[in-house]
């Protein structure tokens, strides 16, 4: 399955907040064996938010969108994605009689908008905030709060397959530029990718969707490479 994800929120374009969602919802996709494909961080602008979602839709299984929900000025997010599907934005029965029902709350104590959602959507519950989220046509609307983003992530996750790569890490003591020959060869002999990742030494990561093939591609290159002593 193929997933997009888009964060929203001028503070993490600004560099204000760091981009924490992204990367939990990148490995927990990956995880279920979804392949992440795309990421964008986008400003909190309809037309922005609107134009990407309608984007990475057309191309993708699945479209993950955190932030911007909620009622205060800057929260777009839903009247972006309901415009994305040329819907209107239409108060949801159902996220606010489960706000009534579970999170304590009466109707009218509710800020103005807080239940609206793109019409046709289905309402995700907020176990540890307020603001609803949604899912329509293959778009996944989440907080932007990370607790309340991985809390509703939960009652979707199953929805996110596909196939589980193995992975297998060698960590090299080598210059990368020195290692290009071998990982050709590797590329050649073995049916893994190869992910080169130079930091205080390089890491080398294999993927593969043959655990036994990642395996062996693992232990031709421990033993053509030196390795980081422990
Ligand atoms: P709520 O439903 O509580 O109104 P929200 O969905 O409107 O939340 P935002 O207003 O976008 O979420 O952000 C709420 C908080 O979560 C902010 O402090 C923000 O910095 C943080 N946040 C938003 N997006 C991310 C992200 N991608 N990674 C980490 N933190 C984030
Ligand atoms: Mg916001």
């Amino acid at each position: 399955m193929r997933v997009a994800l888009v964060t929203v929120g001028d503070e993490l374009l600004a560099g204000e907040t760091v981009n924490t969602n992204a990367a939990w919802l990148g490995e927990q996709l990956t995880a279920r064996g979804a392949s992440v494909e795309r990421s964008a961080a986008v400003p909190d602008r309809v037309a922005d938010i609107a134009r990407v979602v309608s984007e990475y839709r057309a191309e993708h299984d699945a479209v993950v969108v955190t932030g911007g929900l909620g009622p205060t000025h800057d929260d777009v997010t839903m009247a972006a994605v309901a415009a994305a599907f040329g819907r209107d934005l239409e108060e949801s029965e159902e996220a606010l009689a489960w706000l009534e029902a579970h999170g304590g709350y009466e109707r009218e104590d509710l800020a103005e908008g807080t239940a609206r959602l793109p019409a046709g959507a289905r309402p995700l519950h907020n176990e540890v905030g307020v603001a609803p989220g949604c899912v329509i046509d293959g778009v996944y609307v989440l907080p932007g709060v990370p607790d309340e983003m991985k809390a509703m992530f939960e009652s979707v996750r199953r929805e996110f397959t596909g196939t589980r790569l193995s992975v297998a890490t060698v960590d090299v003591d080598e210059p990368e530029s020195a290692l290009l020959d071998r990982f050709a060869e590797l590329r050649e002999r073995f049916d893994v990718t190869v992910g080169s990742y130079p930091g205080d030494h390089v890491r080398v990561r294999l993927r593969g969707e043959d655990e036994r093939e990642v395996e062996r591609a693992a232990a031709w290159l421990r033993e053509r490479v030196d390795l980081v002593s422990e």
